[in-house]
């Protein structure tokens, strides 16, 4: 086994993502495709997640820190997206090319990358819509219509995954978990679980069709009818009322709904393995960049679409309970507050209607802590 510290490849498609797939060097020209390992393109449009400190000590390491952990080493700010000229100019040269210097480039090529994104945004351009197909796959393309109970799209671009990631999601479809079978669409601002495996057609024109074969959209309750609960005050704390718990339910439990909904990491609680949303993870890899909000948007939109089959008492319900569309997420601050990152949701309520609300979700900064087994068995746990 290799002892370099190789960046995982969701890190891969991430820098790759948050430099616009463009090489980082400053005032290079090269526009560049996937991760390299992945991608079956020509050589010169390859791009490398280049290790600003080496992978692995020895002849060639270049800016080497035996002082750092493998976490430190494999993590996106130890990574810099560049063409294969420049990944390879680096590795040359560590005496022009100091950490310093790398870090520098990468962070302002980001900051061009975010801001020609902002500026397409407010000029009015169509900004590119993500579509996920289960847990892995994230392109943009366009929504084709449904015939039957089959959504199909036309896929254009990869974003997260690639064509071989899309292939071996439907050959193992029958061994995917229940929770991972789903399609999400920010176009629509929907999503379904998936009835059986999605096909797959390489177009003569470019890219690829896809159909997914889907369920009925899920059963959401009526806002009103969203179950008694312990309020939360906005400092996220419990409420009390002359020394008694506050207890809200219906409309006035929504807030709070989404609010402990959206904040619950998937992996975070042992009985619900499958529970929760990935903003932690998508917060780490892409915040600061467009992309970010985007992918907040699949989660919510997984979160009111997808149900959930709670595997204490196998029942079904959507996360988001009356949730039925996500017509935008954003970002209101780029930095949480003590882990409270404030954004605005814009959602289709049932009994409500359009539903506009700011809240803030909890983004832990340290990695999702994984339970022991003796942990597991010394209890009791209650779902967040
Ligand atoms: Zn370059």
């Amino acid at each position: 086994m290799s002892n370099r510290d190789e960046f995982s490849k969701k890190t891969k498609e991430a820098v790759a993502l948050r430099a616009n797939h463009h090489c980082s060097f400053r005032n290079c020209p090269q526009p560049t495709s996937g991760p390299s390992d992945e991608s079956p393109q020509g050589v010169n449009m390859i791009g490398k997640a280049a290790h600003i400190h080496a992978a692995a000590s020895g002849p060639g390491a270049r800016r080497y820190l035996a002082s750092m952990t493998h976490n430190e080493r494999t993590h996106i700010t130890n990574a810099i997206w560049l063409c294969a000229t420049h990944a390879d100019l680096i590795d040359r040269d560590e005496v022009t090319y100091t950490a310093d210097v790398l870090r520098a480039m990468k962070s302002e090529h980001e900051a061009k990358c975010a801001e020609r994104q902002r500026n397409a945004l407010s000029a009015g351009e169509p900004s590119p819509d993500l579509i996920a197909i289960g847990p892995d796959i994230v392109f943009v393309g366009k929504f084709l219509g449904v015939e039957g109970e089959v959504w199909s799209f036309h896929l254009q671009s990869f974003i997260g995954g690639d064509v071989h990631t899309l292939i071996t999601f439907a050959d193992c479809y029958d061994k995917t978990a229940t929770s991972d079978r789903f399609v999400l669409v920010n176009e629509l601002g929907d999503g379904r679980a998936l009835r059986a495996k999605p096909s797959v057609t390489r177009e003569t024109t470019g890219g690829y069709t896809v159909r997914c074969p889907v369920f009925p959209s899920a059963e959401r309750i009526s806002a009103a009818d969203i179950p008694k609960s312990w309020a939360l005050s906005d400092s996220h704390d419990l409420m009390t009322n002359n020394g008694n718990w506050t207890m809200v339910s219906g409309v006035d439990a929504l807030p709070q709904q989404l609010k402990t909904c959206l904040s619950h990491q998937k992996g975070e609680s042992p009985l619900h393995r499958d529970f929760g949303t990935r903003f932690a993870e998508y917060y780490n890899l892409l915040s600061g960049s467009l992309w970010l909000d985007r992918y907040l948007n699949l989660e919510v939109i997984r979160q009111a679409s997808i149900p959930y089959i709670d595997p204490t008492n196998n029942q079904q319900y959507t996360p988001l309970l009356c949730v039925e569309r996500v017509f935008a997420i954003k970002i209101l601050s780029d930095t949480p507050t003590k882990n409270w990152l404030p954004i605005r949701v814009d959602l289709s309520v049932k009994g409500l209607g359009r539903w506009q609300h700011d809240l803030s979700v909890c983004i832990p900064q340290e990695p999702i802590r994984r339970w022991s087994f003796d942990e597991l068995l010394s209890g009791p746990f209650v779902r967040g």
